[in-house]
């Protein structure tokens, strides 16, 4: 049975991976292949692959580049002690860190020097977040991923706690957990501007539209994709059969056969290409010429870091 597409908007790369990858590539041209990457610059196997054709070499430790080495910090932010390993080497060090994670990590600093106990919301493991628990002292912050975690959190003195969090979580998920630390600290200190980043935001705000007409959403974006996994969260919560998928490959025709309409969205680390690649093929499998959501354009740029601009 044929089945409309309509594509999100917006939807795919924020300014933030944008900007990261600009530096990987202004690195490359600048200073020669091959220039050295900790982690995946952005989490997407596409944009890596991508790079590792260019000349960037991607590795885990700072202790793999060689001397003499161009070192680039991926966009999730990186713990301080891992910065000051690299610029205590003979290393070019350049940091991709989005401004807005890099304005999470202010503000913990600033809690922190402040004497307040700091709280962050987020998941446990994620690259973000270890870059983020990184810019205090060991112990330093505390960390919870859902409203029950807060009851077992040891504060010193529960007047002074203050929040952040991961800039790619649920907005409906985090609500719960701040209304559960409000709850059990009403002193809590909160930052003026939401640390969930504009890009997130409107990403999931775009996907609770599509599935006001849609019954699939297929998400294009990376397992390791945080904001990718919680785009997919929002259209299955929302009560669309919604998947993950890294491609179009990745695409079961099963999911979209008795659909009347399916949903494509990327996450903010996916290309567009994946996105038309995607279209193309739900086009070959009885879906009709896409149509396009109606949505804010995305205007926002971030300067680059001044070793690259
Ligand atoms: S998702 Fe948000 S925080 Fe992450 S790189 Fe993009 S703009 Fe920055």
């Amino acid at each position: 049975m044929p089945f409309d597409i309509i594509i999100a908007q917006p939807r795919g790369f924020c300014a933030g991976v944008d900007r990261a990858i600009e530096i990987v590539e202004r690195a490359l041209s600048s200073h020669g292949a091959p220039v050295y990457v900790r982690h995946e610059i952005v989490h997407n196997r596409y944009v890596v692959e991508n790079l590792k054709k260019k000349g960037a070499v991607f590795v885990n430790e700072v202790a793999e580049i060689p001397d003499g080495g161009v070192a680039i910090f991926s966009a999730h932010g990186t713990a301080k002690a891992v910065l000051e390993q690299a610029s205590q080497r003979d290393l070019t060090v350049i940091d991709a860190a989005c401004p807005l994670v890099t304005k999470v990590h202010r503000e913990a600093i600033r809690y922190h020097k402040e004497g307040y106990s700091v709280v962050l919301i987020g998941h446990a493991g994620h690259i973000e977040v270890e870059g983020t628990m990184g810019q205090l002292p060991p112990g330093a912050v505390h960390l919870v991923e859902r409203a029950e975690d807060v009851t077992s959190l040891s504060i010193p003195d529960p007047e002074r706690v203050a929040v952040t969090t991961q800039t790619t979580l649920s907005m409906d998920d985090t609500a719960e957990v701040m209304a559960a630390l409000r709850k059990t600290f009403p002193s809590l200190a909160v930052p003026k501007a939401d640390d969930i980043c504009y890009a997130t935001q409107n990403r999931q705000n775009a996907v609770k539209s599509l599935v006001e007409t849609c019954d699939v959403v297929l998400v294009l974006g990376a397992r390791n994709s945080s904001n990718s996994n919680r785009l997919r969260e929002v259209g299955e919560r929302a009560g669309a059969s919604a998947y993950l998928i890294d491609d179009e490959e990745s695409l079961n025709p099963d999911w979209v056969k008795d659909a009347r309409m399916v949903g494509v969205t990327a996450g903010a680390s996916a290309p567009e290409v994946l996105v038309k690649g995607l279209v193309n093929r739900l086009v070959t499998i009885g879906g009709t010429t896409p149509t396009y959501q109606e949505g804010t354009p995305e205007r926002i740029t971030f300067p680059l870091p001044i070793e690259i601009a």
